[in-house]
């Protein structure tokens, strides 16, 4: 038997993960990635002039959670070492403590492992693939679109024998023994391969949140601001945060609801953005113009759903030799930051099949129990949270009347996320491990401890109050419809 080959379709997180996972399996992987290869003179600090027509979420907000961060650590030393040398930092958990508090932290073992990776998304993923390119992981297609598939057969399963390429030299085939579909949420393989009839299931839920990003870079010998958690005010109708990044950049961000009527569509303009941040004294200590300046557009994105797709039907694999993987395969709101966790461990999931059995029906059913395994729990809680965060906004833009029992849960969450978080570092490690993904996003719950520390933040001595004032301050809803009403002059 010769050695096994693979052609990825897309060469982002999912992609290049999967390169690296299935290359340790021994395969000779190809990547087909219909965007240009980054052009050799674009640095790390400069990330963002690479363009991604193909991913243009790059340019939102990205964190890594714990839970990869460690992961790479463990798998792949020396690309965390590439990377934290091209400025992506590592956020621990006693650093971003608020200095006032940090008297009553009490280290425990694990903690060094709730770190997080910070950096722009374009940094992350210029560092990944040039480090595939360099360690010649996969042979990399660029400016090269895969149009369709090549299969075999009529009715399921669905037998992919490889894919059908264009680029400016024409078209032709490219055949392998599997194909992994990693080309986003937009895919168009599944309905493909539906027409060839295979019944590929899909559950999908709407989120309903809208991101509005402004990217800015500290001036001149100015450095980051000190941290308290990451510097953002989290509210039932918005979110404003102020994500330190790499290089000096920093990536603003304001969520809403699409279904609000005063802020959808109006945060986009940039005297709105301004006048809103410049309104939430934890974010306006870092983007104020004696801190840091704007160094882009406001940028939008409302695409934001959870999706669940399948393969297998009663049990019944509906493809043989292709598999979604990444955001093809399961997502969910990118609040919760879990796509290139979930992308990561998904391909290393599927390499691991992929060598235990060479039975093709076989390699599907155990590739969708693996991923059901390791993230169909963690999927439905935080589609759960989406939804009751959802309800909480629509009672506080008033498009409906909150029950008294809404009203109380809306009163804890803001006392959870704005004070008791800040002022108690246990409090903190115990909803940040579910947050970046090293425990369950509910097993804080379970803790009478947290329950009875919870209680007692919400009665902070003098000094602590001081600590979570600014913490509390925002625009209202009245100030903000005078934003979009006054149009102020442009700087
Ligand atoms: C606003 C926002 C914020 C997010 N924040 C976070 C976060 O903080 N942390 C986190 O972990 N995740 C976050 N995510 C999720 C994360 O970005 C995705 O999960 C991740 O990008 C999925 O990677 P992917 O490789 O599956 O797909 P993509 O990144 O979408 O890449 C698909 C690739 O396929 C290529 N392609 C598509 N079609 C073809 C074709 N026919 N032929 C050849 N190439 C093709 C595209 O050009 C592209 O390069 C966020 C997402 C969004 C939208």
């Amino acid at each position: 038997m010769g050695t096994p080959t693979a052609i990825i379709i897309g060469a982002s997180i999912t992609g290049l993960t999967g390169a690296l996972a299935l290359k340790a399996k021994g395969y000779d992987v190809t990547i087909v990635e219909r965007d240009a290869t980054p052009d050799a003179a674009i640095t790390a600090a400069a990330s963002d002039s690479w363009t991604r027509r193909g991913a243009m979420h790059t340019l939102q907000p990205h964190v890594l959670t714990a839970r990869l961060r460690n992961a790479l650590w463990a798998w792949y030393p020396d690309l965390v070492r590439d990377m934290l040398e091209a400025g992506v930092w590592e956020l621990r958990f006693a650093d971003s403590l608020h200095p006032g508090v940090k008297a009553d932290y009490r280290p425990e073992p694990d903690d060094e492992k709730i770190t997080v990776l910070v950096s722009r998304r374009t940094t992350l993923e210029l560092v990944m693939r040039r480090h595939v390119e360099r360690h010649g992981i996969a042979n990399i297609l660029a400016g090269v679109q895969v149009t369709s598939l090549v299969v075999e057969g009529s009715g399921a399963p669905v037998i992919v024998r490889g894919v059908r390429v264009k680029d400016a030299a024409g078209e032709r085939e490219l055949k392998a023994d599997i194909v992994i579909d990693a080309s986003g949420r937009t895919t168009k393989f599944a309905d493909e391969l539906r027409k060839a009839g295979a019944a590929i299931g899909e559950e999908s839920h709407a989120s309903n949140h809208c991101y509005y990003t402004r990217h800015y870079r500290l001036n001149e010998g100015e450095s980051f601001p000190v941290l308290a958690g990451l510097p953002a005010a989290a509210f039932a109708d918005l979110t404003v945060a102020a994500l330190p990044a790499d290089n000096g950049v920093i990536v603003a961000t304001i969520a809403v609801f699409k279904d609000d009527p005063l802020l959808y569509e109006k945060v986009n303009r940039t005297d709105v953005f301004e006048a809103i941040v410049k309104s939430v004294p934890r974010v306006w200590e870092w983007l104020n113009p004696a801190k840091s300046k704007p160094v882009s557009p406001v940028m939008g994105w409302a695409n934001m759903d959870f999706l669940w797709r399948t393969a297998v039907k009663d049990d019944t694999p509906q493809l043989h030799n292709f598999f979604f993987a990444g955001d093809t395969m399961l997502r969910s709101n990118p609040k919760y930051g879990r796509g290139c966790t979930c992308a990561a461990f998904g391909t290393h999931l599927l390499a691991e099949v992929l060598a235990e059995t060479a039975d093709p029906a076989e390699r599907v059913r155990r590739y969708e129990a693996a991923l059901r395994s390791a993230f169909r729990k963690e999927w439905e809680q935080l589609l759960g949270v989406d939804r009751s965060d959802y309800a909480r906004f629509q009672v506080a833009a008033g498009l409906r009347t909150g029950s008294a029992a809404e009203r109380l849960k809306g009163r804890f969450q803001d006392h959870l996320q704005t004070q008791a978080m800040v002022v108690d570092p246990g409090i903190y490690r115990a909803l940040i491990k579910g947050f970046y993904g090293l425990a369950s996003a509910t097993d804080w719950m379970k803790s009478p401890a947290t329950w009875l520390r919870i209680l007692r933040a919400a009665f902070p001595n003098k000094a602590k109050r001081a600590i979570v004032a600014p913490f509390w301050v925002r625009p209202s809803r009245d100030d903000i419809k005078r934003f979009i009403e006054t149009p102020a002059a442009p700087a």
